[in-house]
């Protein structure tokens, strides 16, 4: 039939118009690339989904990429960036120190550049960062860990161990200062006792945030250590350390009923995590929404398409070695046994059935 011939041709007119319109990279005065540093963390895909659907719902164009936890990957992919056209660029840096050159580029191209969560470091070309409160994000784990053992009301001595996030993230620093401004009068008083002796991000960091390093470190520890004594608790700055963390101490015949699990914090909420928590493993973990950080940063991207300021809730607290950038700070939220349905059942983070 004719009509049916004539929509075959209609089609593939379209589609060779669609296909060039992709070789040419399109119109690409809307496009904002976004660059997230892993898929191997939960976190980062939510966060990776939440902005490009919140910048598509607002119009924008998106190039979402993955450096996979390579520096390189991540400074070509911004490259690409660049190349294609991008207005605006958001990202969540691998090594916060090693995109200097690549932000400068991006600047001689008149394209802006927003850190998100972690800081950029080194550039004056960081528009804005939109991250959590990152020292109260270690008060809060730490808090948990005073909780977890009663602190206040049991005598000790406890024994601790410390955990570090990667030394190339600002943020690892931060969550460690939080969190031991919380502990140090209690090591200082005796009450917590760190049998290690290992105190300091130079110590204590895990490169990469990755679980299975801690998980090794974790095993030397209690072998050199804690053959004849009990730890009682382990300060960890992320679930996946966690995991890592405890699957060691499991390993040793922690978490059966004559060796309880010492207390273990975390942050993120990941869904693993959120099940060792409802299995009395891990303690705790830290919930930042990756909605809102969302959110924020998408403000902060239509403020720079719009010539507008956007909000900003903290200008003093993240130089970056070269400037103070503009921030906004969302509110990290504690989680545990007794409060994850409220937090993160209810509020429509995950379903009942995430969890199972
Ligand atoms: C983020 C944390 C995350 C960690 C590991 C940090 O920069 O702020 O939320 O746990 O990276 O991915």
């Amino acid at each position: 039939m004719k009509w049916k011939k004539y929509i075959a041709m209609m089609l593939a007119s379209v589609m060779v118009i669609s296909l060039s319109a992709c070789q040419s990279g399109g119109d690409n005065s809307q496009l904002v690339g976004v660059s997230m540093p892993t898929k191997s963390s939960q976190r980062w895909i939510q966060d990776g989904d939440n902005m490009k659907k919140q910048l598509e719902d607002k119009g924008y164009k998106v190039d979402l990429q993955y450096g996979e936890d390579s520096v390189d990957n991540q400074v070509s992919q911004i490259e690409n960036m660049i190349a294609k056209g991008a207005k605006v660029l958001v990202i969540a840096s691998i090594d916060g120190e090693a995109l200097t050159d690549v932000l400068q580029k991006a600047a001689d191209n008149g394209i802006k550049t927003i850190a998100y969560d972690r800081l950029i470091r080194n550039s004056e070309h960081v528009s804005y960062y939109a991250t959590f409160d990152n020292f109260e994000v270690g008060v809060q784990q730490a808090n948990t860990i005073v909780e977890g053992l009663d602190l206040e009301n049991q005598t000790g001595p406890f024994n601790i161990e410390l955990f570090g996030g990667s030394p190339d993230d600002n943020n690892a620093y931060f969550f460690y200062d939080g969190a031991m401004s919380v502990l140090q009068p209690y090591i200082d008083s005796g009450k917590l006792v760190i049998k290690s002796g290992q105190t300091g991000m130079d110590k204590v960091s895990t490169l990469r945030w990755d679980g299975a390093t801690a998980q090794a470190r974790m095993d030397n520890i209690l072998s050199a250590h804690y053959t004849s004594d009990t730890i009682h608790a382990v300060l960890s700055p992320y679930d996946g350390i966690s995991i890592g963390i405890i699957s060691s101490l499991k390993s040793l015949g922690y978490g059966t009923d004559n060796k309880k699990m010492p207390i273990v914090s975390g942050q993120d909420a990941e869904i693993p995590s959120i099940k060792s928590i409802i299995a009395g493993e891990q303690y705790s973990t830290i919930f930042k929404d990756t909605r809102i950080l969302a959110e924020k940063c998408v403000t902060m991207v239509d403020a720079i398409f719009k010539g507008t300021e956007p909000e900003i809730n903290d200008t003093e607290t993240y130089d970056n070695g070269k400037i103070i950038v503009p921030s906004y700070l969302c509110d990290p939220i504690p989680v545990d046994q007794t409060n994850y349905k409220e937090v993160l059942i209810n509020s429509g983070y995950y379903t009942e059935d995430d969890l199972k």
